[in-house]
């Protein structure tokens, strides 16, 4: 009889699209010279490919780099093998949530789950309603901080009070979108 096969850490990461070009990377570091931000990372970018595809599974969920990831793109753009490593920090973001290895890291995944409802339920992002809800559930005295840029973006009129919905029609079309993204690897 055939024992079933392990899933190792590479696996999961492939199994989430954009998670696949892993493989590829040569380890040249240019990522990581490109990076603004891998100064202030656990672990820079290539760092973080190598020890993934050691199979640190653990070291890498718990890294705070990914949560730190400006989606900038410059090492997108650089990268001699054409790897999205923004997409794949997201790859890493999701299964670090998933495996509640983020939780006193970041506060993101709050952030991204508060985006997720709103398009979900509306199609449209409120900024303001967002942000409030955000802060609301992360940090209550971090909301009283923003009061003041709050009221002058609103004065400056470039956040409304307002919430906007697509179409009962439109919002359904949107929702089978994201229930397809949420089957092939997605996160609510
Ligand atoms: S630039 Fe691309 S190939 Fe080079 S280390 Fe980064 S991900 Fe790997
Ligand atoms: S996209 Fe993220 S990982 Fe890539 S250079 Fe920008 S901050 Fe660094």
């Amino acid at each position: 009889m055939s024992e079933a096969k392990t899933t190792t850490f590479i696996d999961e990461i492939c199994a989430i699209p954009g998670g696949e070009d892993i493989k590829v990377c040569i380890q040249c570091g240019t990522c990581t010279a490109s990076c603004p931000n891998a100064d202030r990372m656990d672990y820079s970018p290539s760092h973080l490919i190598a020890m993934a595809r050691a199979g640190m599974r653990e070291e890498v969920l718990s890294a705070n780099s990914m949560w730190l990831c400006l989606s900038c793109y410059l090492c997108v753009v650089r990268c001699p093998r054409d790897i999205k490593i923004t997409r794949l920090m997201h790859v890493l973001e999701s299964l670090s949530a998933r495996a509640g290895l983020n939780s006193k890291r970041t506060t993101t995944p709050v952030m991204y789950k508060g985006f997720n409802k709103y398009i979900a339920n509306t199609g449209r992002i409120s900024e303001l309603w967002m942000m409030v809800g955000y802060y609301f559930r992360t940090s209550l005295f971090k909301a009283i901080g923003m009061l003041p840029v709050a009221l002058s973006l609103f004065t400056h009129r470039r956040v409304s009070l307002k919430l906007d919905k697509m179409s009962p029609e439109s919002i359904k079309q949107l929702q089978t979108i994201i229930a397809k993204a949420e089957s092939s690897g997605g996160d609510k």
